[in-house]
């Protein structure tokens, strides 16, 4: 019984915002995948990166399927092996299905070894691109050699285009190509035999229609494979988006914080967390109303996440008005240039906020923390650090950037240091 229905692909879509930079840019506001569903994929393939990450996910995914379908095509291939024997009388039939067991067995043998081994990752896509057609041709040359069995081995050359399409675990332009290669080699080795015409006419329709079907069911399921990977990846998109404006939201910061956290204690790299929250929003709302005051929001962040553009830039929503921008390898010089570009970025905005008694527009106070991680602190600090200079920043006044990097060493407030030392020292300033 199905407990929950599919969510229509047509209601994410009209979630996810139209992307609103230039192709190529990466901005958390756009989802590639809601884009590429949009644009649709008649010649299964997507744009990069997204192509790349499928055939990753791919070839995971099919690992488990192709051995599988391996240990099938064995056990298939061992009771063709005891049909023959027991049922085809003597003679060259049940020689020939023999022989084609025979040839089966250790190329199946072969292909598990490589399906359980390392090498898979590396070597499976190339490797199988050029065994799976090598396969069939021997097939047919075999079918071809053997004088008057072209009919014994023709059921054989179905089962190998079969296998080529559904169980070698190629995508659809390899496993057509493939299939391909197979019914060229028996139309044109036929022309050379001397198989009579109209079997080789009966053989070569026989290998065509396999080809046919193979090739139809198989851009079928790699386009429902592309959509469910297209669809599962907006899904966790959507989860790790904010709502009302798009950005990344505040499970994902956390989560960020702590792996940038891990990352740079092990690098010995500095990190920076800048708190943005936007001054008398309250009066904003009160003045346009609540409506307005998502939609300045939405501006906010937009313009935020185009501050800080550095591909491990992150910005996310920390609540209500307020953002969060996380910064690795982020100098000091750095994180007062990219708290400039934010409060410039807001003066190029020029949101009317005719009721702030600061400025005729809407500004921002930063707060932002910039240290070295080391084992006698925690990210928890780090955050809370950013909120002192935030609250630092809205006692001097608003619309400035206070920066604290080396105050940590005098924190005692909270948790930011482990063990707990003297009082607050003042932060670096600047006024916006
Ligand atoms: P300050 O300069 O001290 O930051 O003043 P402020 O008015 O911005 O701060 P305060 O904390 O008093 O008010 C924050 C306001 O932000 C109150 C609330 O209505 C508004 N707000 C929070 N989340 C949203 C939202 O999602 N949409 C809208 N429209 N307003 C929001
Ligand atoms: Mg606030
Ligand atoms: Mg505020």
């Amino acid at each position: 019984m199905r407990l929950f229905a599919p969510i229509p692909l047509r209601l994410i879509l009209n979630y996810m915002p139209e992307s609103e930079s230039p192709p190529g840019s990466q901005s958390p506001l756009e989802s590639p995948s809601a884009e590429q569903l949009r644009r649709g994929f008649p010649w299964l393939k997507f744009s990069e990166p997204l192509e790349k990450d499928f055939r990753e996910a791919y070839r995971a995914q099919s690992r488990v399927a192709v051995q599988l379908n391996l240990w099938l095509c064995l056990s298939l291939v061992i009771m063709f092996a005891l049909i023959a024997r027991t049922i085809l009388p003597e003679g060259p039939d049940r020689l020939a299905t023999l022989f084609s067991v025979g040839i089966f067995v250790p190329i199946v043998l072969l292909s598990l070894l490589g399906a359980y081994s390392p090498l898979y990752w590396r070597w499976h896509s190339s490797m199988v691109q050029v065994l799976a057609p090598a396969f069939g041709v021997t097939l047919v040359l075999l079918a071809l050699m053997s004088r008057g069995l072209e009919t014994t081995f023709l059921p054989c050359l179905v089962l190998a285009i079969i296998c080529i399409h559904f169980l070698a675990g190629l995508t659809f332009f390899p496993a057509v190509r493939s299939g391909l290669i197979v019914l060229i080699a028996y139309v044109f080795g036929s022309a050379f035999s001397e198989i009579q015409l109209d079997r080789a006419a009966f053989g070569s329709l026989v290998l065509l229609a396999s080809n046919i079907i193979g090739a139809t069911v198989c851009y079928r399921l790699e386009k429902v494979n592309r959509t469910n990977f297209l669809e599962a990846r907006l899904l966790k998109e959507m989860a790790s988006r904010d709502g009302l404006t798009g950005i990344y939201n505040r499970r994902i910061l956390d989560e960020h914080v702590d792996t940038v956290w891990q990352q740079a204690m092990r690098e010995r790299a500095p990190i920076a967390l800048l708190l943005v929250d936007i001054d008398y929003f309250k009066a904003y709302n009160d003045y346009f109303g609540h409506q307005a005051g998502d939609e300045a929001l939405r501006h906010v962040a937009q313009s935020l996440a185009l501050s800080a553009r550095r591909p491990l830039d992150f910005t996310a929503r920390y609540g209500g008005e307020e953002f969060a921008v996380v910064l690795y390898y982020a100098s000091r010089e750095y994180v007062d240039e990219v708290a400039r570009r934010i409060q410039q970025n807001m003066e190029a905005l020029a949101l009317k906020h005719p009721v702030s008694p600061i400025a005729k527009h809407l500004t921002v106070s930063i707060g932002a923390a910039c240290i070295v991680p080391a084992p006698d602190r925690s990210p928890f600090g780090f955050v809370q650090l950013a909120d002192e200079a935030l609250y630092e920043a809205k006692g001097q006044g608003r619309n400035r950037c206070v920066i604290m990097d080396k105050e940590y060493e005098q924190m005692s407030t909270g948790s930011f240091r482990k063990s707990h030392d003297s009082g607050l020292r003042q932060g670096n300033v600047r006024r916006a």
